[in-house]
């Protein structure tokens, strides 16, 4: 699956749209899609909760001249849950990227290209849109500073906006003295009412050390000894996969990320663990009873309580993450932000970074996990090569299909993503979910690219295929052939240690640039360990992450180029990687030598390959990787009795001539 980021971060770049209509990452339950009529079609009346907000905006002390709407959680997660859809429920356009701002008259909303249409099918009349990306379009602190009079006050619920996008616009406004306030309750959740969806609070779950490899204790002491090298007295954790991955918890607060909504906060002498009451169970209570030490201790207290909390540590040392809430900034400086009180540190948390780097429990659980999976996808393709012909297989029913199969798997939890199912021309766009409008059955004549991944307790998955169930056309098959090509030189590359991500972008795009093709998203993500499918600081893009540690022993990554044929197909190969030593010859400033090594045993489809494209080393690697494919995954296939898809595996994994 490719990620939000390196996505968004194309379409930036580039300025503008590069597919017809790609929609965006899965939205809770509502994915959009611009060719799909039934939500293009529905137009949201927004004309009584502009009034209630205006008149909650005028009562503010001072009054508000106008209020921004982000699109995020106090957390700046990637996936919502429906109660943080705010600036969906005030403009009616429930696309995944915008932000919206309102004024006593006016009412706008700033979405980037991908979203044009749908934005503009589902406002009424009271919303103009503002097209991100193009020449003529203002940003937003442009606009405001044009629009408003000087002494104006903006205000916006400081949970929604990071401490780097606070600084950005503060600085936009500064000049024509306009106020930047923190607004303490959030407006849109006053107009929203009784109607807004209850924040989750599912159970957590303390995951077991077998599958974890560390306890949540050396994790407390690997990160005081980074917080003492940084002079940092307190650290804060607010992205919600590092408090799970900190503390060996697991939730299911948000679709598809097994997280739940919590901060952490670490000293040299204790820890705070910010959760809903209702959450933490007798099981998680437990679990964080220190088994030896007494700096262990951990106090858990109420979710809300983190506002505030940190102001009992003024005069310390207080680190937070690019991506921490301005809120938590406000909170350790005091209203006033005088920084003389108090320093901050903001970079990257040392347990993002420790997070990406895996330990070699997680790394076996990813390997074993990837053989159970290759085994549902073997199951899913042969059950497709019978039932494809008979032309009563849809995207939607294929999908569930593979659901299903991966079900029976040991460790299985659910999905890591919703599923990308799409035949013909919907598997050119990008982040495509066939919708009961828009899904296509399969056949013989086109294309099928099935984008998915599972959870499971010992780890996240995410791989591509694409298939052809008939003849592919000569073009298909160069274009396929070009994207493998790309895949085996990211697969194949040996670089030193540390360096970022996106030296290793080109390599992907070689083959496909030789004949002038391309492709429009990054290469490769970051994946949790049972966590977030995207997971950062790192990633292979040409565009620089901005965290990036450099690359480094037990990350994990996907490597996925694609091409894309608007409105005729779609082609992507997706594997996961993990990062291992090279073995080289020389040793150049002993920086050290890495490599890759599949995770992803699932074979690729011979049918779409072209060899004569490939060089004779080319062919070998695909020879060897199809040999791992039957190692690993046929004995599973065999013990389950699972004939039909070991018949498939072993037909796939045939070597080429
Ligand atoms: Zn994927
Ligand atoms: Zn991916």
């Amino acid at each position: 699956m490719i990620s939000f980021v390196l996505l968004l971060e194309t379409l930036l770049a580039r300025k503008e749209n590069i597919y017809s209509c790609p929609p965006d990452r899965n939205l809770g339950n509502l994915q959009t899609l611009e060719n799909n009529t039934s939500v293009m079609s529905s137009v949201v009346r927004t004309g009584a909760q502009l009034i209630r907000l205006r008149k909650l905006m005028a009562s503010e002390v001072p009054p508000l001249a106008a209020y921004i709407i982000p699109s995020c959680d106090a957390h700046h997660s990637e996936y919502l849950a429906s109660c943080d859809e705010r600036r969906a429920f005030i403009t009616g356009f429930n696309g995944s990227a915008g932000t919206a701002i309102v004024t006593a008259k006016e009412a706008l909303l700033w979405t980037d290209a991908r979203y044009f249409l749908q934005a503009e099918a589902q406002m009424d009349e009271n919303w103009t849109l503002m097209k991100e990306g193009q020449q003529d379009t203002l940003s937003r602190g442009q606009w405001l500073a044009e629009h408003l009079d000087s002494g104006a006050n903006v205000g916006v619920d400081p949970f929604l906006m990071t401490v780097t996008e606070w600084k950005s616009l503060k600085r936009s406004l500064d000049g024509d003295n306009i106020k930047l306030m923190a607004v303490k309750n959030n407006l849109v959740d006053a107009v929203w009412g009784l109607n807004q969806p209850e924040r989750p609070n599912q159970p957590i779950k303390p995951l077991e050390l077998k599958f974890t490899g560390k306890s949540w204790e050396d994790k407390v002491q690997a990160v005081r000894d980074v917080m003492k090298d940084k002079k940092a007295d307190v650290l804060v954790l607010s992205a919600l996969d590092d408090s799970a991955w900190f503390l060996n918890l697991r939730g299911s607060d948000i679709t598809y990320n097994p997280v739940f909504f919590s901060y952490t906060v670490i000293t040299q002498d204790k820890v705070y663990f910010f959760a809903n009451d209702e959450q933490v169970t007798k099981e998680v209570v437990n679990h964080l009873k220190p088994e030896k030490d007494v700096a262990n201790i951990v106090e858990i207290k109420p979710y809300e309580s983190i506002t505030g909390f940190l102001s009992s540590y003024r005069g310390k040392t207080i680190w937070l993450s690019n991506q921490s809430s301005q809120a938590l900034l406000l909170s350790t400086l005091g209203e006033k932000a005088d920084k003389s009180v108090n320093k901050v540190i903001i970079e990257c948390s040392p347990v993002t970074i420790a997070k990406a780097n895996k330990n070699s429990v997680e790394i076996n659980g990813f390997i074993n996990c990837h053989v159970r999976d290759a085994a549902a996808l073997c199951n899913y393709f042969a059950w497709l090569e019978k039932e494809v012909p008979k032309g009563t297989v849809t995207e939607i029913s294929g999908s569930d299909k593979l659901e299903a199969f991966r079900a029976e798997m040991e460790n299985f939890v659910g999905l890591s993503f919703a599923t990308i199912s799409s035949v013909g021309p919907n598997a050119a766009i990008i982040h495509y979910k066939a919708t009961p409008e828009t899904s296509r059955a399969l056949t013989t004549d086109e294309i099928y690219l099935v984008d998915s991944g599972g959870q499971y307790k010992d780890g996240t998955t995410d791989v591509t295929r694409t298939m052809h169930f008939g003849t592919p056309k000569p073009f298909e098959k160069e274009c396929f052939t070009r994207v493998l090509k790309g895949q085996i030189k990211v697969a194949q590359a040996v670089f030193p240690t540390k360096i970022k991500g996106n030296y290793l972008d080109t390599l992907a795009r070689l083959a496909l640039w030789e004949v002038g093709l391309d492709y429009g998203h990054g290469t490769g993500h970051g994946v949790g360990a049972y966590l977030n499918v995207h997971e950062g600081p790192m990633g292979i893009s040409w565009r620089p992450m901005p965290d990036d540690p450099g690359l480094q022993v037990g990350m994990v990554l996907s490597n996925e180029p694609g091409y894309y044929q608007d409105g005729e197909f779609g082609i992507r190969i997706e594997n996961l990687v993990h990062i291992v030593k090279a073995d080289t010859r020389h040793n150049f400033r002993d920086r050290g030598y890495l490599t890759f090594e599949d995770l992803t045993v699932c074979p690729i489809q011979q049918k779409l390959i072209d060899p004569t494209l490939l060089t004779q080393e080319e062919i070998n690697y695909i020879n060897q990787y199809h040999q791992k494919c039957l190692d690993m995954v046929g004995p599973l296939l065999r013990e389950m009795g699972h004939q039909a898809g070991l018949n498939w595996l072993i037909k796939e994994t045939q070597p080429i001539g």
